[in-house]
């Protein structure tokens, strides 16, 4: 059935999935529009169902901004096409919720962050030891990106703690971590939440797991002096090569690292996988069955490994500047890559800037045990 919205013009009709033949955005969200979701063809409108049926005013206050209420625009109030969200700072496109009276913009990611009780007693709430208001405990929905304030990872989980005073945001499990886990990164002994030396000091820390700094928390095992940031304790070892005897885990964060890559003897300087029982690591781009072909969003074909170099133009010199057509940051000219081989073309890109793609690669063993992945590379997909 038909409907019109306050933030279109024309009518606009429900479509399926497929109906589409380009990608498109939500004008609302700016996410990539999918099932269910209105559309004006005319005007190349497009919206999610569940975007489309945002109230134009909140029917309490937000806990954001608990002063005043809250109307949503379908675009910024003064003549822009982008506004800066109050709460993530982000800058945003689309919809708004906007506060007259103060002139303030909050992004509908950030307005969808409600506690699941009007009722503030029956908020789940809890109370960190370093800080003075209590954190909330919210659902959120997955697609949307915030971070959290404690590991700077983004929070993919379905709920997280916020102070709404201060504006933070935490991973359920950087907030309120278990005090005593079993992990397989140190399967021999469980590990134990400590937060302060038993002199009381502040603890520093080298990560036994990712190998970077830390202070403040740490998972720890007294008999071995092993320690384990909080948010390393989240990740798993899971990916299966024949690289190594045992599984991986893929650690995509990589400042200020000791550990040298097992393949070329040098730093972990980009994403790596390691086995952190083993103290065996390697640079993502040095395993040695990385699929040889994959697809990157910003170019039409495939891409292609490889080992030789691969210049901008081929009259340049060897000492030239040569960039990843990527991230279009510098690359080294006699690093693997990922490059176009069709002869028209020219497309390289860093092998770490096709991670998410590297890694689709990584298909479940079988269903059976789908949290243990493969490299499963040398297949050519045809689109
Ligand atoms: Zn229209
Ligand atoms: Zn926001
Ligand atoms: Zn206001
Ligand atoms: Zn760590
Ligand atoms: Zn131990
Ligand atoms: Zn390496
Ligand atoms: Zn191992
Ligand atoms: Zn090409």
């Amino acid at each position: 059935m038909e409907i019109q919205h306050f933030s279109h013009n024309h009518p606009l009709t429900p479509h399926e999935e497929g109906e589409l033949k380009t990608a498109v955005k939500c004008s609302c969200c700016d996410l990539p529009i999918s099932a269910p979701f209105y559309g004006c063809t005319i005007c190349n409108f497009f919206i999610h169902k569940s975007c489309s049926e945002l109230p134009r005013e909140l029917d309490q206050l937000h806990i954001f901004h608990p002063i005043h209420p809250l109307t949503l625009l379908s675009r910024p109030p003064r003549n822009s096409t982008t506004f800066k969200c109050y709460v993530c700072e982000k800058s945003r496109r689309g919809f708004i919720y906007h506060c007259s009276h103060c002139q303030l913009d909050l992004c509908i990611n950030c307005v969808s962050l409600v506690p699941p009780s009007k009722n503030p007693d029956e908020y789940h709430q809890i109370q960190l030891p370093t800080h003075e208001h209590p954190f909330i405990l919210c659902p959120k929905d997955e697609k949307f990106d915030l971070s959290c304030i404690d590991c700077h990872l983004p929070i993919e989980e379905d709920s997280l703690y916020l102070c709404p005073i201060c504006i933070l945001f935490f991973h359920q499990s950087c907030a309120d971590p278990p005090p005593k886990i079993n992990h397989p990164f140190h399967s021999k002994h469980p590990l134990i939440l400590l937060y302060w030396t038993s002199d009381c000091k502040s603890i520093s820390f080298r990560c036994n797991a990712c190998g970077r700094h830390g202070s403040g928390r740490t998972y720890h095992c007294a008999d071995c002096g092993f320690n384990m940031h909080v948010p390393c304790s989240r990740l798993m070892p899971t990916v299966k090569s024949d690289i190594h005897q045992h599984p991986l885990a893929f650690f995509q964060f990589y400042i200020d690292i000791s550990l040298i890559c097992q393949t070329c003897d040098r730093r972990l300087d980009r994403p790596y996988f390691r086995c952190v029982e083993c103290d065996f690591s390697l640079h993502l781009d040095c395993c040695p069955s990385l699929p040889h072909f994959v697809k990157h969003v910003s170019h039409r074909h495939y891409l292609t490994i490889t080992d030789s170099p691969i210049k901008d133009y081929s009259d340049e010199d060897d000492d030239s500047e040569f960039y990843c057509d990527a991230c279009e940051e510098r690359r080294n000219l006699y690093d693997r890559s990922y490059f176009c081989a069709e002869p028209e073309c020219h497309f390289v890109a860093h092998i770490k800037c096709l991670i998410s793609e590297v890694y689709a690669y990584l298909l479940p063993i079988s269903s059976m045990n789908a949290s243990i992945f493969v490299f499963y590379g040398c297949i050519k997909l045809e689109l």
